[in-house]
């Protein structure tokens, strides 16, 4: 693998317009870098792509070597993903051009883009388009597995703001995909992750939004089974504008936590209303008097304000490990489970993640894009969050352990962006009935399974290189 890492570097030497990254060179080590502190691995060649053509030539390199290759937009892959030890990192990271269209309400994503350029450039047009909550996220990453955020019960997925697509496939040919051009490659990337190509770019829709109000509010935890109770009998009538995520953790020792909350289980609730703010007093108040009352705060906040408030909580470097499912509704016994497992928090920045699809999102049919069922709309991830090595072991038993019990009552489907490295078995859960469409798209586009750096969906027959 090191020869063929040679061998491609041999060969793109000439025509290379980016910047060819091996061990032992100046910004190689930066470079190799990805945001979960669990993998760090050594490529043998980063290919930082300047434009499409340098893309197009990393993958004909590769695909003519048969070397191990990842594809890196922001590099936040739960799992992984964007990187490899001795082989190919194709890294996209210099494509980070967002052209917007105010009249139409469009805007053109580079492949390298991450959250924060996105929405900066929308945001200069008073528009936004609906994706993640951290601006260091890759929007790649995101959009392809689907995308979930403060915006998606308003607006839908990301992936359902995706009007087309412009990839380079495992042939290194430049294809665009669109309701009119390849339907069943536009379809399957709607959800389908890296699987299918490297995308260059994303014509994605937009909408005009701002600022949101944003009301927070911690409830101590021997109120916690109620809260989750009122929340899921309220989500599912709630109006499209509304969304409430809820993460049962140890309360921050901070000084906007109540004293005798810090360090204790809580339920912190974020609910963000993207209608009119008078509209939406009602139903903020009325969540809000069920937390501790000197733990809240609502307020009108610039859209670019909410986007990035999480930014500090997911530092790039730790170690970071998760589990995820749905549930069609929440079962007594499922919220007792999660109520007890709070007090077994292995560390502060350890959670269980709730969030409640519907809206938009529910609106669209499980066959019209790869990422499927949207009917079960409670989304639970464990992610569990920790500085170093020595705590491995705890963390990831407590994810397993929690998730193990809670799974009987889950409704089978994962999505793809919230699952870990060790879970190829749930791949198939995530596409399900659709498994057999992406099996045939895959094979049609990635016969050989060069893009299986991913949570991967393997070709028909995959052929091996020379037969
Ligand atoms: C801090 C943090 C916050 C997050 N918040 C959200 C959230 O709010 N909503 C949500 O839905 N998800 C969220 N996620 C999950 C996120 O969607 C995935 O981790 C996603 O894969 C990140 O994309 P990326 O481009 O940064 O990843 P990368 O690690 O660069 O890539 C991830 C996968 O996508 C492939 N890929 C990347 N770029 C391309 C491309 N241009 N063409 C083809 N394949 C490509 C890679 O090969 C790899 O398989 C979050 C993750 C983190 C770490």
């Amino acid at each position: 693998m090191v020869e063929a890492g040679e061998e491609v570097y041999s060969s793109l030497l000439r025509r290379f317009k980016g910047d060819l990254l091996r061990p032992g060179i100046s910004g190689y080590e930066e470079a190799r870098t990805v945001w979960n502190g669990m993998f760090s691995r050594t490529p043998g060649l980063i290919a930082r792509c300047a434009d499409v053509s340098d893309v197009q030539n990393a993958v004909r390199a590769a695909s003519e070597t048969g070397i191990l290759t990842a594809v890196r937009c922001g590099g936040h892959s739960l799992a992984g993903f964007s990187t490899c030890d001795d082989g190919l990192v194709i890294d996209l990271s210099r494509m980070r051009q967002v052209t917007v269209d105010p009249e139409a309400r469009r805007a053109r994503i580079a492949g390298g883009c991450l959250l924060g350029s996105v929405d900066t450039a929308t945001q200069k047009a008073g528009l936004v388009f609906p994706a993640g909550v951290v601006s260091h996220t890759g929007a790649s990453g995101l959009i392809l597995g689907g995308g979930t955020g403060w915006l998606t019960r308003r607006f839908g997925l990301s992936c359902d703001n995706v009007e087309g697509f412009t990839l380079v496939t495992a042939d290194s040919s430049l294809v665009r995909a669109n309701a009119k051009d390849n339907p069943d490659l536009f379809w399957a990337l709607r959800g389908g992750g890296g699987n299918f190509g490297v995308v260059t770019e994303f014509e994605v829709t937009l909408h005009p939004l701002t600022a949101v109000v944003l009301a927070e509010g911690l409830c101590p935890e021997a109120d916690i089974r109620r809260l989750l109770e009122f929340w899921r009998d309220f989500m599912a009538e709630a109006p499209f504008d509304l969304k409430w995520n809820i993460n049962l953790r140890l309360a921050p020792h901070t000084e906007k936590v109540p004293a005798e909350l810090r360090g204790r289980p809580v339920a912190s609730s974020s609910l963000v209303w993207t209608g009119a703010p008078e509209a939406g007093r009602k139903y903020v108040e009325h969540v809000l008097s069920l937390c501790s009352p000197d733990s809240v705060s609502s307020k009108l906040v610039p859209f670019l304000d909410l986007q990035t408030m999480a930014d500090s909580d997911f530092p790039h470097g730790r170690r970071y490990y998760t589990k995820s499912g749905y549930f069609t509704w929440l079962d007594g016994s499922s919220i007792d489970r999660m109520t007890e497992a709070v007090g077994t928090i292995p560390s502060p920045e350890t959670m269980i993640e709730l969030a409640y699809l519907g809206g938009a999102a529910g609106q669209v049919a499980a066959e019209e894009t790869a990422f499927g069922d949207r009917s079960a709309p409670f989304v639970m991830t464990l992610l569990a969050n920790w500085p170093d090595e020595s705590g491995d072991m705890g963390h990831i038993s407590w994810v397993r352990g929690l998730f193990k019990q809670l799974r009987p009552a889950m409704k089978p489907g994962v999505y793809v962006n919230f699952m870990s490295d060790d879970e190829q078995d749930r791949v198939h859960e995530a596409y399900q009935q659709r498994w057999d469409r992406m099996v045939a798209v895959k094979s049609h586009y990635d016969p050989g399974n060069f893009f299986r750096l991913n949570q991967n969906v393997p070709p028909r027959e995959p052929a091996a290189k020379g037969s």
